[in-house]
């Protein structure tokens, strides 16, 4: 087994842990790989350098390509429970993610009315008012939060460029509980680096700043594929209930998915 990378703008649908029968939008190249982030853990392998927004499939190309694949798998009685943002990177990366998240929406209200629009981001770009409004229109608006703690992020998360969890945790609060949080929970060794997200400083840390962010919800999940590094413990379904039950707790509504 190895990380992968989608060959395709439209992909699936495919059974998602979390959003069901989901129907994927890669906005990123095929076979390549686009993020401001370059965690350990990444399906996808490591984040190359070098990529062009000058690879991002047209707006139109997507529009047509989801239109096509909706017609037929409607044609086809096919169920589906959402239309979802993910692939090759970070979603919001796309110079014309806004527009894209509009064409997206206007798709499913003719094909599927009753699907759920999901994007899965990392969070880096919410500081931007165009993405933070088109990400306000997505039915499942998925924001990653491994860590409050900038050390841990860094050694998780390895940003490219400046990344202060505080600063993002202060632009999840505008989002005003219409943000779903994703944290993924392993330990392990990274270039000599102990990393743990699951220590009781982190989760405590963590839980004051879901407290202050009162997200709708909390995906808690673990490795279940292989990783962009090698070395990195899956966290069992045990511990990842005992976390939820303290977000629970906190008055905040959770899932896990081993
Ligand atoms: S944010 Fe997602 S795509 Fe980007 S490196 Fe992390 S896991 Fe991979």
């Amino acid at each position: 087994m190895s990380t992968f990378l989608f060959d395709s703008i439209i992909f699936g649908p495919v059974w998602s842990r979390r959003l069901g029968e989901s129907l994927g939008i890669n906005l990123l190249p095929a076979n390549n790989k686009i993020c401001t982030f370059n965690c350990v853990y990444c399906e996808c392998g490591l984040t190359p350098s070098g990529s062009t927004s000058s690879e991002f499939p047209a707006a139109g190309e997507v529009k047509n390509m989801l239109g096509q694949k909706l017609r037929k798998m409607k044609q086809n009685n096919e169920y589906l429970d959402s239309i979802t943002f993910a692939g090759n990177g970070e979603p919001t990366l796309h110079p014309e993610f806004p527009r894209i998240m509009d064409d997206a929406i206007d798709a499913r209200n003719f094909y599927y009315p009753k699907a759920n629009i999901a994007v899965l981001s990392n969070s880096t770009r919410i500081d931007r008012p165009e993405i933070f409004n088109a990400l306000l229109k997505a039915d499942l608006n998925i924001l990653k939060l491994d860590s409050a703690i900038e050390e841990t992020l860094n050694t998780i998360n390895c940003p490219r460029g400046n990344y202060s969890p505080s600063e993002i945790i202060q632009l999840l609060k505008q989002f005003h509980g219409k943000v779903i949080i994703q944290t993924l929970f392993l330990r392990g060794r990274y270039n000599g680096i102990h990393v743990d997200n699951t220590t009781e400083r982190e989760v405590k840390a963590w839980l004051t700043a879901l407290e202050q962010i009162h997200p709708e919800m909390v995906m808690i999940y673990s490795i279940a594929r292989d990783t962009a590094i090698q070395g990195l413990e899956s966290i069992s379904q045990e511990e990842l209930e005992i976390i939820a039950n303290r977000v629970s707790l906190a008055g905040i509504k959770t899932q896990v998915t081993p």
